[in-house]
């Protein structure tokens, strides 16, 4: 299936590892070139040497947190400098902690807008202006199935993200008169770092094992198993892509069939 997304430019957030990183090596399998940010500049770097080496593709990295506003915005600029173009622009970052309810301070809530909502919001401003003039773009979030069916533990997760379905919604309605898709992608349980951060938390508060926590997690998955991170990217690149060119303002689930409503 051709996808049309050779020599598009796109970029990545929090692509060093784990969803982020599988979306990258997605995107430049099938001919983009890439610009990737994370925190951490060593495995960002990595990620960017492999993708050369694998695909021939560019690929710019710029170490920093995406929820410093200045910061992505001096990062989009520099990639639209640098290709003279913008394509396509997935938003991801690090998952606020696992918490109930009564655990969770106001510093955390903060926190939690600021990573996964607000700087959706930063990469947005500064993106579409450039999408707009080129009457052509992709936006994508990365959120969670906790967006759609709340997680028991996970309610920083389960409140900020449904903020995230608002904006893509109110993007797409608005940006689609200037070819501009928007729409956002929610991972059930996907086999990276992030898992493991969740088995440790519970662990705590259960005594449970990282297998047994496995176990409860995927006995009610209908697939009985696990995402893996570039079976997500897989669902980000079609949604970047020619091939779903008439597809806006959804949420796609991958999920392994998780969410049980209709
Ligand atoms: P991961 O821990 O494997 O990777 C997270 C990536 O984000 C890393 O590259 C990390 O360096 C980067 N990152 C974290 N905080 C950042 C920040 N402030 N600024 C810049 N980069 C930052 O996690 P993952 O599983 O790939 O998760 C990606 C997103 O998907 C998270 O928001 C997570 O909550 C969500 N999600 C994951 C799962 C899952 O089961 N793995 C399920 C639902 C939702």
């Amino acid at each position: 299936m051709e996808t049309g997304l050779r020599n598009r430019v796109a970029i990545v957030a929090a692509s060093s590892k784990g969803i982020g990183r599988a979306t990258a090596f997605a995107l430049a399998a099938e001919g983009a070139h890439l610009a990737l940010c994370a925190r951490n500049a060593d495995m960002l770097e990595d990620a960017a040497k492999q993708i050369r080496a694998g695909y021939g593709v560019q690929v710019l990295t710029e170490p920093f947190d995406v929820s410093d506003d200045a910061r992505v915005r001096h990062f989009v600029d520099a990639v639209h400098r640098h290709f003279g173009r913008i394509d396509i622009c997935v938003t991801n970052a690090g998952g606020p902690p696992s918490k109930t309810f009564a655990e969770t301070t106001m510093e955390e809530w903060d926190r939690a807008y600021a990573l996964n909502l607000r700087s959706i919001v930063s990469f947005a401003h500064a993106v579409l202006p450039y999408m707009r003039q080129q009457h052509w773009g992709r936006l994508i979030t990365i959120t969670s199935i906790a967006a759609k069916q709340p997680v028991l533990e996970l309610v920083l997760s389960n409140a900020v993200r449904a903020g995230v379905l608002g904006l893509v919604r109110s993007l797409a309605t608005q940006y689609g008169p200037d070819n501009i898709t928007v729409n956002n992608v929610g991972p059930g349980f996907t086999a990276t770092e992030r898992v493991k951060e969740l088995a440790q938390a519970n662990a705590l508060t259960t005594g449970h094992s990282a297998a047994e926590y496995e176990a409860g997690v995927t006995k009610d998955i209908p697939l009985h198993r696990m995402g893996r991170p570039e079976e997500i990217a897989d669902a980000i690149a079609w949604l970047a892509s020619d091939r779903a060119a008439y597809v806006t303002g959804q949420t796609i689930l991958v999920d392994g069939g998780v969410y049980r409503g209709l």
